[in-house]
């Protein structure tokens, strides 16, 4: 259930695929975000043009892949897919732009995870739709610059702080994604469970929902687990009774928070009295990276209050100290 595997195995993937949204229609929440998107579509479709260049920001599972889809198919174009870690050599990335179409999506996820030179590459190819290509070598070896089609470049990053700013000026769409509230959760449960040809009561919905950590991608997945359980343990339909036992017996936490999640806040509590803790002093304590802390973990235990962000450092806040049943002891450190 981490947010940040991306390594499912090929059935889970399919699963994931199968419940994506293919449509502006079917994307639930985000308003602000698909508000804007559908009016630059549909004045792109309308000149015929590409649409500007995209990029997603915004914590894993949040429905940046998604997007990216959804786009290529409101603009009625293909896409071609790829990652930042994937691409390492300007040939790899000059394949790809050979072949988009005219106005097809590339979409790159981790974008901030591009080689310097690959990244220097993209800005022509982005910005005049140019690429110099090297053909032969040796002694003959000599670039020859070639035309691509008009496309657009959707990035996704879990922080668009971590992208170099030529590379962020380049974009003419920013957005923003924003964990999700529990109705809206409730929501994309209902519909993942109407696909999956399940019935599921309001009330479990709301259940799942309530400890899916803001996450389409973990509600889906809790989804998918409890419904083994309803099948194997009940009578097939999820109701409250087979979620509640169900997340239980996964231990999923009452407020979603996962193994990492709790680690941070008992690292914070238990190794330095509460905080302040600097983030690598803290990741080192947790043995994860700074980055993915302040990325992945933190977002979300500080939108939801349990840790402040301090000039100082990290801070437990009262709600993480009742969450682990600690006492706060009154007595101030320092
Ligand atoms: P990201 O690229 O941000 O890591 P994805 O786009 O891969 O996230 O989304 C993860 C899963 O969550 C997808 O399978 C998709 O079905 C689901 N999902 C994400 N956002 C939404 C949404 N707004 N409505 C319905 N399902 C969503």
């Amino acid at each position: 259930l981490n947010p940040t595997n991306k390594h499912y195995s090929s059935e889970e993937l399919d699963v994931e695929k199968k419940l994506r949204p293919l449509s502006f229609d079917d994307f639930a929440g985000q308003d602000q975000v698909l508000e804007n998107l559908k009016i630059f579509v549909e004045a792109a479709n309308l000149r015929g043009e590409a649409l500007d260049h995209t990029l997603f920001h915004g914590p894993p599972g949040l429905g940046k892949t998604t997007l990216a889809n959804i786009l290529a198919n409101e603009l009625d174009v293909g896409i071609k897919i790829t990652s930042g870690p994937v691409l390492d050599k300007p040939g790899d990335l000059a394949g790809l732009l050979t072949n988009l179409e005219e106005r097809d999506v590339l979409f790159i996820d981790e974008i901030h995870r591009l080689s310097p030179i690959v990244e220097e590459y993209l800005y022509s190819a982005m910005e005049d739709f140019k690429i110099d290509i090297m053909i032969e070598s040796g002694p003959n070896a000599r670039t020859v610059q070639i035309h691509l089609n008009p496309f657009t470049l959707v990035g996704a990053t879990t922080r668009s702080g971590l992208l170099t700013s030529p590379m962020r000026a380049r974009f003419g769409i920013q957005s923003r994604l924003q964990y999700y509230n529990k109705e809206l959760l409730a929501t994309i449960i209902e519909r993942s469970a109407s696909i999956l040809g399940v019935h599921i009561d309001l009330e479990a919905a709301i259940e799942i929902a309530g400890r899916s950590r803001g996450t389409p991608r973990i509600a889906n997945a809790l989804l998918r687990r409890v419904r083994d359980f309803a099948q194997i343990k009940g009578n097939g339909s999820i109701d409250i009774e087979i979620s509640k036992y169900a997340l239980n017996s996964l231990n999923v936490d009452s407020f979603g928070l996962d193994e990492m999640d709790n680690k941070i806040l008992s690292t914070i509590i238990d190794k330095f009295k509460g905080g302040p803790v600097g983030l690598s002093t803290l990741a080192t304590a947790v043995s994860e990276n700074g980055e993915t802390i302040e990325e992945v973990y933190e977002p979300y235990l500080i939108q939801e209050g349990f840790i402040l962000r301090t000039p100082r450092g990290r801070e437990a806040t009262e709600k993480a100290y009742k969450h682990l049943g600690r006492e706060k002891s009154n007595v101030q450190g320092g």
